[in-house]
C-alpha cells in the first residue's frame, strides 16, 4: 500500500482488503505458474470459486467469458491432480472446438511447473488416431466438445471410470448448440463421486434443472459488482486491435490535455514493458505493480503528485486507493476483467471535485466485457475515434509555438545568445528567420516535428486490413466456386433448431469450416442446409449420431434438389443466409496476438 492510501479519506470506491492467490489454498507449483503468467490478484469469480472447489464442493458459477473463469476451475483441478493416475481424472466440456483449444492452452500454462501433466483436446473434425494414441498413453485432463466425447464413450475409447472433476464450461452455449442430451448423458454416466463445476453466463430453467438433478449441494456463485462511477468523469472507449494499442496510446497522449495519468494494464509483467515504451517516446512514465517495493512505490507516487512524473503504468493492486488530485486521465490499456475493477480504476480520476476522463481500449474480442461494464454501471461509454494525423500535428505546432514563447520569456538567456546570433547574421548574409529555422532543426534532432500522411495510412491500413480481410472472407464465401447441394436434416423449429445449433452440430461433429455452409432453411419439423456437393465420404459416418436438441439429425441429400418446396424455399421465414452462421457458435478469430508492435522511434 502506498502512503497515499493511509492519507486518503474514506474512499467509497476503494476495494476492500484484497485477497491474493496465495490466500486461496492453491498448490505451490500452481501458484508459481500464476506468478509467471503475471496475474496479480484473483478476479472476483476466481476469489469466490477457487476455495469452494478446493473444499470439494460442487459449484454453479454465473460468469461470462473474459472474467477469468478458466483459471477459476483449472487452478483448483491442477492443484489436486494425481499425476500417477493413468485414466483421465478431469473432463472439461466446451461448446466449441475453439474454446476447447483455448482452455487446453490455459491448462498447459497453469501446469508449467507440474512436470508430466498431460492435457488433451478432443473435438469433432480432428482425426481419431491422434486422440486415441494420446488416450492410450494416458492423459490427466481431457477438454472436449460433448459430441466427440460421447463418441469416445460409445466406442469405449475414453475411460471415465476414475473421473474426479467434471467442468461444464459455457453451459448455456452448449445447450443452445443442441448438446443438452449429450451433456446429461455424460453427467449421468460418470462416477457419482466426482466433483462438478458448471459455468454459465445465464441461468435458463434447463440449466437450473440440470444443476439440481446432477450436482450435489452446489454452491451458487454470482459475482456482484459495484456500480457507481463518478458523475464528473467522462467515459469513452476506443476500438483497437492489440498491436495498435501502443500507437493509439501515443496519439491520445499527444492530443488529450492531460495533467497526470494512470495507464492500467492486466499483468505485472506488462507494467514495466509499457512504461519503457512510453519513456522511449519521450514521456515521463514509471511502472508500479505489487512487485515493486513499498518504498519505491511511495517515491513514485510522490513524484506523480509533485508533477515530476506524468504517467503511471499500473496494475489494479498497485493503484488501489491511490489518491492524487492531478490525475486527470485514466486509460484502461487492457480493459479490466471485473466491472468492480473498472469502477475502482475510474475512481482514481475526477477527484477533489475536478473533472476526469476515462478511456478504455477494447479489442474486438472484448466487446462483451464492454457491454457488461455498461450494464453494471448503467452508463453507456461513448465511442471515440483515434486522433488523426491532422489533430496530432495541430497540437504539435501549438506546443512548438508555446516552447518559443516560453524561451523568449527567459530574458537573460535570450540576451546571452542575441549577440552570438547577431554576429552570425552579419558574417553570413542569412535572413534571421533562416537562422531561427536552423536552430529549430538542431533542437529537434532527427525526430520529425510533424507526423506525415503516411502515418495516417499506416494505422488506417491496419484497420482497413482487418476490414479488408473480413470483406474478403465474405466475398470469398459469396463467390465460392464450391458447388453446393441441399441436405435435409430431421430437426426444425419444433425441435428448437436454429442456425446456430445446426451449424454448431455439423461443424463440430462433421469437421466442416465456415465456408462450407450456404443457406439454411428451417421448417417446422425439418431443415434444409446447403453444404458442399462433394462432402467427404466419412462425413456421414462422423455425423451419424449427431443430435440437435436431443433429436438425431439423420442428414441426407435433399431429394428436392433445392427446387422450390411448397413455394417457400429460400423465402424469408426461417431462412438464413451465410451470415446467419455468424450466430452459429463461431467465435471470430480476432484474439489479439501478444506480439508487441515495434516502437516507432
Ligand atoms: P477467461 O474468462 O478465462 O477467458 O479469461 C479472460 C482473460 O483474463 C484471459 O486473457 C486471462 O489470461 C486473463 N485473466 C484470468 N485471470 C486473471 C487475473 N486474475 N488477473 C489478470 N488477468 C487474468
Amino acid at each position: 500500500m502506498t502512503s497515499s492510501d493511509t492519507a486518503a479519506p474514506a474512499d467509497e470506491s476503494a476495494a476492500p482488503a484484497q485477497t491474493t492467490f496465495a490466500d486461496l489454498g492453491l498448490s505451490d507449483a500452481v501458484l508459481k505458474a500464476v506468478r509467471d503468467v503475471g496475474y496479480e490478484t484473483p478476479s472476483a469469480i476466481q476469489e469466490a470459486t477457487i476455495p469452494t472447489l478446493l473444499e470439494g464442493r460442487d459449484v454453479v458459477g454465473l460468469a461470462q467469458t473474459g472474467t477469468g473463469k478458466t483459471a477459476a476451475f483449472a487452478l483448483p483441478i491442477l492443484s489436486r491432480l494425481d499425476k500417477t493416475q493413468k485414466a483421465p481424472q478431469a473432463l472439461v466440456l466446451s461448446p466449441t472446438r475453439e474454446l476447447a483449444l483455448q482452455v487446453c492452452e490455459s491448462f498447459e500454462q497453469y501446469a508449467a511447473h507440474l512436470t508430466g501433466v498431460h492435457v488433451l483436446p478432443v473435438y469433432g473434425g480432428q482425426a481419431y488416431g491422434v486422440q486415441l494414441s494420446a488416450l492410450r498413453r494416458g492423459v490427466h485432463v481431457v477438454v472436449g466438445t460433448p459430441g466427440r466425447i460421447m463418441d469416445h464413450i460409445a466406442k469405449g475409447t475414453l475411460d471415465l471410470s476414475e473421473l474426479k472433476y467434471l467442468v461444464l464450461d459455457e453451459a448455456d452455449e452448449m445447450l443452445k448448440m443442441g448438446f443438452a442430451e449429450d451433456v446429461e448423458t455424460i453427467l449421468a454416466e460418470t462416477p457419482d463421486e466426482k466433483q462438478v463445476a458448471l459455468f454459465s453466463a445465464t441461468m435458463p430453467a434447463q440449466i437450473r434443472r440440470i444443476s439440481k438433478q446432477y450436482l450435489r449441494d452446489a454452491e451458487e456463485i454470482t459475482v456482484k459488482s459495484k456500480t457507481t462511477t463518478s458523475a464528473n468523469t467522462t467515459q469513452r472507449y476506443l476500438l483497437v486491435s492489440y498491436p495498435q494499442k501502443v500507437d493509439a496510446l501515443t496519439r491520445i497522449l499527444e492530443v488529450e490535455n492531460f495533467d497526470g495519468m494512470i495507464v492500467f494494464v492486466r499483468t505485472k509483467n506488462e507494467t514495466e514493458t509499457l512504461a519503457e515504451k512510453l519513456r522511449a517516446r519521450g514521456y515521463s512514465a514509471a511502472a508500479i505493480s505489487g512487485d515493486v517495493a513499498q518504498a519505491q512505490r511511495e517515491r513514485t507516487v510522490g513524484q506523480l503528485k509533485s508533477g515530476k512524473l506524468d504517467i503511471l503504468v499500473a496494475t489494479d493492486v498497485a493503484a488501489r486507493g491511490l489518491d492524487v488530485d492531478r490525475i486527470s486521465h485514466v486509460v484502461n490499456f487492457d480493459i479490466p476483467i471485473d466491472t468492480e475493477s473498472y469502477v475502482h480504476r475510474i475512481g482514481r480520476t475526477g477527484r477533489a471535485g475536478r473533472s476526469g476522463s476515462a478511456i478504455s481500449f477494447v479489442t474486438p474480442r472484448e466487446r462483451r466485457l464492454l457491454g457488461a461494464i455498461e450494464k453494471a454501471t448503467r452508463q453507456p461509454l461513448e465511442q471515440m475515434q483515434l486522433p488523426s494525423v491532422d489533430e496530432v500535428n495541430v497540437t504539435r505546432l501549438a506546443r512548438f509555438d508555446d516552447a518559443i514563447t516560453e524561451a523568449l520569456n527567459q530574458v537573460k538567456r535570450i540576451d546571452a545568445f542575441r549577440d552570438i546570433i547577431g554576429h552570425y547574421v552579419s558574417h553570413h548574409d542569412v535572413p534571421e528567420a533562416d537562422v531561427a529555422a536552423a536552430l529549430a532543426v538542431v533542437a529537434q534532432g532527427e525526430t520529425p516535428l510533424l507526423l506525415s500522411p503516411e502515418d495516417e495510412v499506416k494505422l488506417a491500413r491496419d484497420d482497413r486490413n482487418t476490414k479488408q480481410r473480413n470483406a474478403d472472407g465474405a466475398e470469398r464465401r459469396k463467390r465460392s466456386s464450391k458447388p453446393m447441394a441441399p441436405y435435409r436434416i430431421e430437426v426444425g423449429r419444433r425441435q428448437h433448431a436454429g442456425p446456430r445449433q445446426i451449424v454448431g452440430a455439423l461443424a463440430n461433429e462433421g469437421g466442416l469450416g465456415r465456408d462450407d455452409f450456404g443457406a439454411i432453411d428451417i421448417r417446422l419439423d425439418f431443415s434444409v442446409v446447403e453444404l458442399p456437393a462433394d462432402l467427404p465420404k466419412d462425413f456421414f459416418t462422423k455425423v451419424a449420431n449427431t443430435r440437435v436438441s436431443g433429436v438425431p439429425i439423420d442428414i441426407k441429400p435433399d431429394k428436392f434438389g433445392g427446387r422450390k418446396r411448397d413455394g417457400a424455399r429460400g423465402g424469408k421465414r426461417g431462412s438464413y443466409d451465410r451470415d446467419g452462421k455468424r450466430d452459429g457458435g463461431w467465435k471470430d478469430d480476432d484474439r489479439p496476438t501478444r506480439k508487441p508492435r515495434k516502437p516507432r522511434h
